[in-house]
């Protein structure tokens, strides 16, 4: 038997730390939240090792319902709303995100254990900026028309009418999950879609959160909804392997990507894959180093480097080669690891214990491969109660070259490897050398330079003399295992839409 409350009370529920027990976080199906008759796991917290919540797994039956609220809602309210009805909808999110920005913040924090500064900084600002965003986007989206001619002087016009893809699966990760979960539910929506989102199972409290605002904005029930749950035999497999999805929006690992296409594979459904990166930094010594490092040391250990677009490769031209590596290491040192709610703290700790032990693997394999460590390399011991938390040092190698594993695979921890090179195409060969092509940085002062280095680099985002700066309108994606497709502005419309050509014969 299924029971529901209203998106308000869950939520209220879901976000408050008041109380003895943790809170329950259940599905949000047709516009209210619902038990699963699914197994319950603990949402543990990063920082200090605590019960945080309870999530109920969605079972096949529950995410069925959902994919059928969702297919309802697209033939029903939502699918019929005009374009400005959507994008004064989107406006409206946007607002009431920012009403409750700190409760989000508080949410997402505790979820991902960053620092709360941050989350206030990015994640929240994001996600409000992602709806405005695509709200002006799809207001201003037009297709062009065009005159065919025939024979004996006769005309035809051809015109595309956009229509939404229809019902969308939106699976997401841990490290910026209501930044990367708005990223996509705007534009999707925007198009006239409904979705079936499945947060991380790490970080389910914010797309509970994003139910209760997107009800109270006027979204019709159905058209949003929320299952939560594990990939494998859970509830991303049985989303993914629904009949009545139309296409996945996915960020998240490449090996994921991999299963997700097999699962669509025999529907051939369109996918938008935001996979993993193994980004490289290459700075040259005409660059301007006080930038450089401060640059380098956001890129390598933001978020404590659970950033897709993370530096984990740093190819330095050899003059300089010394001084960045000491100048990296020094700002590595002054990142200060703590609670949240510090003000002081800079660096929050990994998801999750098992996630640690993985980049704790790789720091052990850079020892065995022979690196040198210039900083951290262990697990840190911080007293205050954080003893159970997924700490981990910060930590730069040297003498690593391309053909190590810690070179090669992603590593998604705050660490990185300097390596020297004297040429500049040296240095795009390095840098290109890899199987992912999420991003890159260039760092100089020679302007021809960087504009050159830049536009030779195999990703789909590539910087000069800065990290992270997005204009939403731009393109985002990779190349190779870094994804498929790309997302952004117009970018975006293209993935979540089809296009139907009208041709009349004049
Ligand atoms: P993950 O692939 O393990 O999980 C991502 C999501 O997919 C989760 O919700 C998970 O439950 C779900 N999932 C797992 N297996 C599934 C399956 N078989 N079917 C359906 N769903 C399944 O990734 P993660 O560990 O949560 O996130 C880290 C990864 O995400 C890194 O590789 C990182 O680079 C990548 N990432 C990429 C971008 C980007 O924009 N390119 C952004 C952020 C993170």
């Amino acid at each position: 038997a299924t029971t529901s409350t209203t998106a308000r009370q869950e939520a209220s529920r879901a976000s408050s730390d008041a109380g003895t027990s943790p809170p329950v976080l259940r599905a949000f199906v047709d516009g209210a939240f619902v038990d699963s008759a699914g197994a319950s796991w603990d949402k543990l917290d990063p920082v200090d090792g605590s019960v945080r919540a309870r999530v109920q797994e969605a079972d096949a039956a529950l995410v069925d319902r959902a994919v059928r609220a969702a297919r309802a809602a697209l033939d029903g309210a939502w699918g019929a709303a005009p374009v400005a009805q959507r994008a004064a909808l989107l406006r409206r999110v946007a607002d009431r995100i920012e009403e409750r920005f700190e409760q989000f913040a508080r949410a997402e924090s505790a979820d991902t254990g960053k620092p709360l500064a941050q989350a206030r900084e990015l994640d929240v600002p994001r996600a409000v900026a992602n709806f405005r965003a695509f709200a002006d986007t799809i207001a201003a989206a037009g297709q062009p028309s065009f005159l065919t001619d025939l024979e004996g002087g006769r005309q035809a016009l051809n015109y595309a009418v956009r229509k939404p893809l229809g019902v969308v699966a939106v699976i997401v990760p841990w490290n910026l999950p209501l930044l990367l979960l708005t990223w996509k539910v705007a534009p999707a929506l925007a198009c006239g879609n409904t979705v079936v989102v499945k947060p991380s199972e790490q970080t389910p409290t914010s797309a509970a959160l994003l139910a209760e605002v997107l009800a109270e904005s006027g979204l019709p029930a159905g058209a949003y909804n929320v299952v939560h749950g594990f990939g494998p035999a859970s509830a991303g497999q049985f989303l993914t392997e629904h009949p009545g999805v139309d296409g996945v929006t996915f960020t998240g690992s490449s090996a994921t990507g991999s299963t997700i296409m097999r699962a669509v594979a025999p529907r051939v459904r369109p996918v938008s894959f935001e996979l993993g990166g193994k980004n490289a930094a290459v700075v040259f010594a005409d660059a301007d180093l006080e930038l450089t490092l401060a640059g380098l040391a956001r890129s390598v250990f933001a978020n404590t480097g659970q950033v897709c677009l993370c530096t984990e490769r740093v190819y330095v031209e050899r003059p300089v080669f010394d001084e960045v590596a000491a100048g990296l290491a020094d700002r590595a040192g002054a990142l200060r690891l703590g609670r949240p709610d510090d003000p002081a703290t800079t660096t929050g700790p990994l998801i999750s214990a098992e996630h640690r032990a993985k980049v704790l693997s790789y720091y052990r394999l850079a020892d065995e491969q022979g690196a040198e460590t210039l900083v951290g390399g262990n697990v840190p011991v911080l007293g205050g109660g954080l003893d159970h938390g997924s700490w981990i040092e910060p930590t730069l190698w040297t003498g690593l070259t391309n053909a190590d594993r810690p070179m090669r695979e992603e590593i998604f921890g705050p660490c990185a490897a300097l390596v020297p090179f004297d040429t500049e195409d040296e240095a795009v060969r390095l840098a290109g050398d890899t199987d992912y092509g999420l991003a890159s940085a260039v760092w100089t002062t020679n302007l021809s330079r960087g504009h050159r280095v830049a536009q030779r680099m195999r990703v789909g985002l590539s910087w000069v003399n800065t990290w992270f700066l997005r204009d939403l309108r731009s393109p985002f994606g990779g190349v190779g295992l870094s994804g498929i497709g790309r997302e952004g502005g117009a970018h975006s419309l293209d993935f979540y839409s089809e296009l139907t050509n009208v041709c009349v014969a004049l």
